[in-house]
């Protein structure tokens, strides 16, 4: 397997430069390649190609836009055993995962691509001979970036919500892991994209972003990633009068009602937590437990975390790879001696395992106080923060005690609970007896701090236009 060459795609043109950021594999942490960092009249080409990208790509018939759309996503599907393993290479997460996410990224493509099709406008009953017509129009050239845990599927979503309304994107992917995105760039380039539709940059996120989001062809700012950032972001733009759409952190509660298949609950928990190591907006994180049931769950999660394979993500045999940077192995050490230290019980794991890697067990951690940081700061690893509660207003209260608001589970057989939860709950997605919080054809983000805007469904190519009326007397 060789890491790809990370060059920027611009104006249709792939572009070297000098090799200015190391990229490392976290399972041997040794650097497996670079990524340039764009200067600044070669970030002043990408803009401008954008807008003329967008001249091109905002009048091509929405049907060639899909054609080519789904042409991309052809070859991406049929190199996802390349993007697949570049992945788990510069990002760690185990092989199989990769695939699916190569899978995921196409369906969203392709769903995004459909849709562009149905970006429908209305028209207005006015008296005879004037006619009012209210017009979707793609908002403009668009600003992106995306974050290092999920390297095809956040990129996914912003090329597909811009490319199928019509729009041309600068895209920023995480330096961290920029291999799969070149791959990706690669498919839409030789599915026959017009150039600088779709433009791919790499450098200093401060400088790309602030540079970018202050010119006047940047018409919406998309970012994934964490709130600080996204709350930066989100001031920049608004200073320039532009809108965003911000997909940032979570903190999922699970509550587990004492009527669940205990069991059930149980297993998918574990596999939830354990996909990508945890490193996911939508992990499952505070686990509300109804007390007559606390026991036999605990009991149930460890009895399915015990067989599960810590390991290089190459390996297939792996369920849980590595931590994705150094980063997140500071902060587990630092939730777990926390929560410990406040009172709570460590059930499993709790220590880095021993290196070179950036390895770090699934950990569980029982009766966590409510002070603890893990039951308010976002883990993005890892650790599964279990707690008891008394009945369901104990739960509700507690899951939505964060300044978080994005995903949230239950898991109950009861039709007056799940509907109480739909209305009181406070998140973007619930999902109830399974752990799937999103899907391409249903709408995604969150509320609160978790950011606001939404990815995939018909709600996510809402961002990427503007409406405009055209009212027309022809009396
Ligand atoms: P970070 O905030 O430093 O970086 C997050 C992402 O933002 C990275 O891709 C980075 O390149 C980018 N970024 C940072 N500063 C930027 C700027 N000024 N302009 C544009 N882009 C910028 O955090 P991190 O250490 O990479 O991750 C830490 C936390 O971020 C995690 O604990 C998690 O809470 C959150 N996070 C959330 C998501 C998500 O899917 N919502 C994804 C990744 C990270």
């Amino acid at each position: 397997m060789t890491y790809p060459n990370i060059d920027m795609l611009i104006d249709g043109r792939w572009i070297g430069g000098a090799a200015a950021i190391p990229v490392f594999d976290p399972a041997t942490e040794s650097i497996i390649g670079h990524a340039p960092a764009i200067d600044a009249p070669t970030l002043a080409g990408a803009v401008a190609a954008a807008a003329r990208g967008f001249s091109v790509w905002r009048d091509t018939p929405p049907a060639e836009r899909c054609r080519i759309m789904l042409r991309a996503t052809d070859l991406i599907r049929a190199r996802r055993e390349e993007i697949a393993a570049t992945m788990t290479l510069e990002q760690g997460k185990p092989i199989v995962q990769a695939r699916a996410e190569v899978d995921r990224a196409a369906d969203i493509l392709a769903w995004d691509a459909n849709e562009g099709l149905r970006v429908y406008g209305r028209i207005i009953p006015a008296a005879p001979g004037l006619s009012h017509s209210v017009l979707r129009r793609p908002i403009g050239p668009v600003a992106a970036f995306s974050p290092w845990n999920f390297p095809a599927s956040s990129p996914a979503r912003k090329i597909g919500g811009a490319l199928a309304a019509g729009c041309s994107i600068i895209l920023k992917p995480s330096e961290e892991t920029p291999g799969t995105a070149v791959l990706m760039a690669h498919a839409f380039q030789e599915a026959g994209l017009p150039p600088g539709v779709l433009n791919l940059v790499f450098g200093d996120p401060a400088h790309i972003s602030e540079t970018l989001i202050a010119r006047p062809e940047v018409r919406l700012v998309t970012f994934t990633g964490s709130i600080p950032v996204g709350k930066h972001l989100a001031a920049l733009a608004s200073a320039q009068m532009k809108p965003t759409i911000m997909e940032l952190g979570g903190h999922g509660p699970v509550i587990i009602c004492k009527d669940a298949d205990i069991e059930r609950a149980a297993r998918l928990c574990v596999t939830a937590k354990a996909r990508n190591a945890g490193q996911v907006c939508v992990a499952p994180t505070r686990f509300l437990v109804e007390a007559p049931v606390h026991a036999t769950f605990v009991d149930a999660v460890l009895r399915h975390l015990a067989p599960l394979v810590t390991g290089n993500g190459m390996d297939e045999a792996t369920d849980i790879g590595p931590l994705a940077n150094a980063r997140r192995i500071t902060a587990m050490e630092e939730f777990v001696s926390d929560a410990t230290e406040r009172g709570a019980e460590l059930r499993a794991g709790g220590a880095r395992i021993g290196g070179p890697g950036l390895f770090f067990p699934l950990t569980v951690l029982d009766r966590v106080p409510l002070n603890a940081r893990a039951m308010h700061e976002e883990i993005f690893g890892p650790i599964m923060a279990i707690r008891p509660v008394a009945d369901i207003d104990e739960a509700i209260k507690i899951a939505n005690a964060t300044d978080y608001a994005l995903a949230a589970y239950a898991f109950t057989g009861s039709a007056r609970i799940i509907d109480r939860l739909g209305r009181e709950l406070e998140c973007g997605n619930l999902a109830v007896n399974h752990m799937t919080a999103s899907f391409p054809e249903t709408p995604f983000g969150g509320e609160a701090q978790s950011g606001h805007g939404r990815e995939g469904g018909t709600e996510g190519l809402d961002g990427y236009t503007v409406t405009r009326l055209v009212s027309v007397d022809t009396r």
